[in-house]
C-alpha cells in the first residue's frame, strides 16, 4: 500500500494532520494501536472534562439552597453512574473521529506502526501479523502514557495512573494525589468534591506550580476551604501496600508524615511512547526521551516528522493538533509560519477553573521586563455575584515601556472559555488600549479582563 502520508498514532496531533493533509488532496493512512482519537478523547481530556462535569453538578445540587431552591432530600453522587457517562462521552467522541477519517477518506490501519528504512511502515496487528506501507512522508504521533518514579510504581490498583483513576469501580473513601500540575489537581478537586477524603502531594512550593503564584495560593486556598489536605514543599518517599490501607511516607519541612489512604494516584508527568517505534534503527534522533524535531517538525531523517506530547513544548491537546497542521501544510508548499510556543493558552478545569497565557509575573520580571500589573477580583463583578462566583481575580502583566501584553492569569468560574479572548489580541498584537476600548458584553464574566486591562492602565471603573 502506497500513501502520500502516513501517520503513527490518531490522538490530536495525528487525526488532525491526517484530516488537514486529506483536505490539502494528500492519499493519507492512519496507524492506531488503540482507540481512535488518543488519549485526549479517550482517557485525557474529554473523559476527565465529564467527570468534573458532574462534580459540578453535585456541588450545584448540594447547594440549592444557596440558590433559593429547596430540594427533598440529600444529593447523592452515583460514582458508577459517573464513571459510566464519562466513558460513554468519551466513546462517543471516539466514533466521532471514525465518522471524520470516512468524510475524509482517511484509511485507518489497525496495528502497531513501526518505522522501517526507506520510508517504510511495518504495522503489526493484533493476530501478530505483519503488513509494509510505503509513504513519501511519515510523521510520529505515538503520545505519552503515565510517568513512572521507581518509589511509586503502579500497580494500577492501590497505586494508580490517570487510566484507572478515572475507571475506578468503585469511590474510594479516601486518596493521597502526588503531583499537583493540572491532572493531579482536576483529580484532587473530583475526588474531594465526591466526598473522598484526599490528601494532595507537592513537590513545590506552590501547587499547579507553572502558574502564576498569585493564582497557585487561591488555588490552594480554595481546595484547603473544601476540605482537601494541601501538602507543598513535600516529597512521596515511599509507600507501603501491605496493609488493608496505603501507608504513604512524606517528607515535609518539618519531618516526616505517614499518611493513611485507600488509593495512591500518581501524577508526576509523563512518558514518551517511542519505544518499539524504530527509531534508533532508522537514525531519528531523540534527546531528553523527546523526538528532536525543527520548526516544521522535520526530524533528523528526510520524510520523517514528530508532532504532540514526543516532542518538546506542552504537552496539551491544542498544541499537538497546531503542531500537526503546521507539519502538513508545510509538507503540502504552503507558506506556513512557525509555532509561537509563547502564546499556549494552559487551562486547569477544577473548581475555580484556571486559565493562563504568556508569562507569570516572576517570569517577567526576571526576563528584566519592567512591567504593568491589573487585577480585578470577580467578588467586583456583577455576573459573577448574579451566578454566586465571587471566587478568583483576572491578572494581567504589560510590559511598561512599549505595552506588549505579556501575560494573563485567570482563577474563577468559566475562565477556560475566557482565556481564548487574550491569545487572540496578543496573537493579533492588540494592546491595552484597544482592549479597554473594545465593548464586552454586561454582564459577562469576560468584562473583567476589560477591567484588569483598565487597572494595568489606571483606568478601572468597578473597583
Ligand atoms: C488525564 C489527562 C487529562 C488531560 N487533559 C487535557 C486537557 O484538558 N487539555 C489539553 O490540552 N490536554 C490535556 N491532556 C493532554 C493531552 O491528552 C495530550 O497532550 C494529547 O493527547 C497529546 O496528543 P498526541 O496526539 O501527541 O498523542 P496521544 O493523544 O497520546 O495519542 C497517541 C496515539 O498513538 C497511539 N500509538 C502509540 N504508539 C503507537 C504505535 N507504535 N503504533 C500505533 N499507534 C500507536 C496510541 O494508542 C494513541 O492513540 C490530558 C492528559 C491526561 C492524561
Amino acid at each position: 500500500m502506497n500513501f502520500d502520508l502516513i501517520v503513527i498514532g490518531s490522538g490530536p496531533g495525528g487525526y488532525v494532520a491526517a484530516i488537514r493533509a486529506s483536505q490539502l488532496g494528500m492519499k493519507v493512512g492512519v496507524v492506531e494501536r488503540s482507540e481512535l482519537g488518543g488519549i485526549c478523547l479517550n482517557w485525557g481530556c474529554i473523559p476527565t472534562k465529564a467527570l468534573l462535569k458532574s462534580a459540578q453538578v453535585y456541588e450545584y445540587v448540594s447547594h440549592a439552597a444557596d440558590y433559593g431552591i429547596t430540594l427533598e432530600g440529600e444529593a447523592k453522587a452515583d460514582f458508577e453512574a459517573i464513571v459510566k457517562r464519562s466513558r460513554g462521552v468519551a466513546e462517543g467522541m471516539s466514533k466521532g473521529i471514525q465518522f471524520l477519517f470516512k468524510k475524509n477518506k482517511i484509511e485507518l490501519i489497525a496495528g502497531t506502526g513501526k518505522l522501517k528504512p526507506g520510508k517504510t511502515v511495518e504495522v503489526t496487528d493484533a493476530e501478530g501479523k505483519k503488513t509494509e506501507l510505503k509513504a513519501s512522508h511519515i510523521i510520529l504521533a505515538t503520545g505519552a502514557r503515565s510517568r513512572e518514579l521507581p518509589n511509586l510504581k503502579q500497580d494500577g490498583k492501590k497505586i494508580i495512573g490517570y487510566r484507572e483513576a478515572m475507571n475506578l469501580p468503585k469511590q474510594p473513601a479516601s486518596m493521597v494525589v502526588v503531583g499537583s500540575g493540572a491532572i493531579g489537581s482536576e483529580f484532587a478537586y473530583f475526588y474531594n468534591a465526591l466526598g473522598t477524603k484526599v490528601t494532595l502531594v507537592e513537590f513545590m512550593p506552590n501547587v499547579v506550580p507553572v502558574e502564576d503564584e498569585e493564582v497557585s495560593k487561591q488555588l490552594e486556598r480554595s481546595f484547603k476551604k473544601a476540605g482537601m489536605k494541601v501538602m507543598t514543599s513535600s516529597t512521596v518517599e515511599s509507600v507501603n501496600t501491605s496493609g488493608d490501607l496505603c501507608k504513604v511516607t512524606v517528607k515535609t519541612k518539618k519531618g516526616e508524615e505517614i499518611i493513611e489512604a485507600e488509593i495512591v494516584l500518581s501524577a508526576v508527568g509523563i512518558s514518551t511512547n517511542l519505544e518499539g517505534l524504530g527509531l534508533e534503527e532508522t537514525g531519528v534522533s531523540i534527546k531528553n526521551g523527546k523526538v528532536e524535531v525543527d520548526d516544521y517538525y522535520r526530524t533528523s531523517v528526510e520524510g520523517v516528522y514528530a508532532i504532540g506530547d514526543i516532542v518538546g513544548g506542552p504537552a496539551l491537546a491544542h498544541v499537538a493538533s497546531h503542531e500537526g497542521m503546521i507539519c502538513v501544510e508545510k509538507i503540502a508548499g504552503k507558506h506556513v509560519e512557525p509555532l509561537n510556543y509563547g502564546n499556549i493558552p494552559g487551562c486547569t478545569y477544577t473548581h475555580p477553573e484556571i486559565a493562563s497565557v504568556g508569562m507569570t509575573e516572576k517570569a517577567a520580571r526576571e526576563a528584566g521586563y519592567e512591567i504593568k500589573i491589573g487585577k480585578f477580583p470577580f467578588s467586583a463583578s456583577g455576573k459573577a455575584s448574579a451566578a454566586g462566583a465571587k471566587e478568583g481575580f483576572v491578572k494581567v502583566i504589560f510590559d511598561a515601556k512599549y505595552g506588549e501584553w505579556l501575560g494573563a492569569h485567570l482563577i474563577g468560574e468559566n475562565v477556560t472559555e475566557m482565556i481564548a479572548e487574550v491569545v487572540v489580541a496578543r496573537k493579533l498584537e492588540t494592546t491595552g488600549e484597544e482592549i479597554i476600548k473594545s465593548v464586552h458584553p454586561h454582564p459577562t464574566m469576560s468584562e473583567a479582563i476589560m477591567e484588569a486591562v483598565a487597572a494595568a492602565y489606571d483606568e478601572v471603573i468597578h473597583i
